[in-house]
């Protein structure tokens, strides 16, 4: 998981029906209504999604992975809009955080797994008696106990041995983070592990050609070089991993 910018301008449909449908979801709340219809046109709209997509150059905000090769991928709630429940097998509990169903600062672009097998409704906070209930409340008091790669640097909290994340300094929640996002499932596991693995016998490669005196072999290693230096790009997959791991042996 890297820093996540979204860009500073509001994608039109948000700013449109987005606020339209909050203010009348706001009205329906203060009636005693605690079932919302969401409008997955308007935060699902193909220029919010492009619009995080691109900013997260097409990865997820949580893996890592990239998304669009292989599925749609979906716009993500950090604060689950309908209902929300603190740990597994604990009873939904509804509404949500309903008033930023369509809000900018609330989306991020995930993969299906981490989104829909993964996270889900989960969103516990460190401190559950400031959680926000409506509108009227303030959510940043609130401190949730996921990390989001938006507001915060996720590599302050998550590190990586391998291909394995980890929690620095034993961080509650960096290690909840990793759990319950699913993190260390065996098949991201595998996919990193294949990519730090080509990370590593490139540099290799690099490091034996640069030793031939044939131009040939220089000037091959040089590509090789170039082409390193994009594995820690904030495009790159698994970018946080690569950066761990060139820190633990540069
Ligand atoms: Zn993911």
């Amino acid at each position: 998981m890297i820093r996540i910018r979204r860009p500073s301008t509001v994608p039109n449909p948000l700013v449109t029906n987005g606020r339209q449908r909050r203010d009348e979801h706001i009205a329906d709340h203060a009636t005693g209504k605690t079932d919302f219809t969401f409008d997955r046109d308007v935060y699902g709209h193909a220029d919010v999604k492009i619009a995080l997509r691109t900013a997260q150059h097409d990865k997820c905000a949580f893996c890592e992975s990239k998304v669009s090769h292989v599925a749609f991928g979906d716009v993500e709630h950090f604060r689950p809009k309908a209902a929300f429940r603190r740990q597994h097998g604990e009873a939904l509990t509804s509404p949500a955080y309903f008033w930023l169903a369509y809000d900018w600062t609330n989306l991020l672009f995930a993969c299906e797994p981490c989104n829909r097998r993964h996270k889900g409704n989960l969103f516990p906070l460190v401190d559950e008696t400031a959680r926000a209930r409506s509108a009227a409340d303030d959510v940043t008091r609130e401190n949730p106990v996921f990390i989001d790669p938006a507001s915060e640097d996720p590599t302050v909290h998550i590190g990586f041995r391998e291909e394995f994340a980890y929690a620095i300094g034993g961080s509650v929640r960096a290690d909840a983070t990793v759990h319950a996002l699913g993190l260390d499932r065996p098949e991201l596991v595998e996919r990193r592990r294949e990519r730090l693995q080509a990370i590593r016998l490139l540099r290799l490669a690099a490091r034996t050609l640069k030793r031939k005196r044939d131009q040939a072999s220089k000037a091959l290693a040089r590509e090789i070089e170039t082409e390193l230096t994009h594995a820690t790009d904030d495009s790159a997959e698994y970018a946080a991993m690569i950066r761990c791991a060139e820190q633990a042996s540069p």
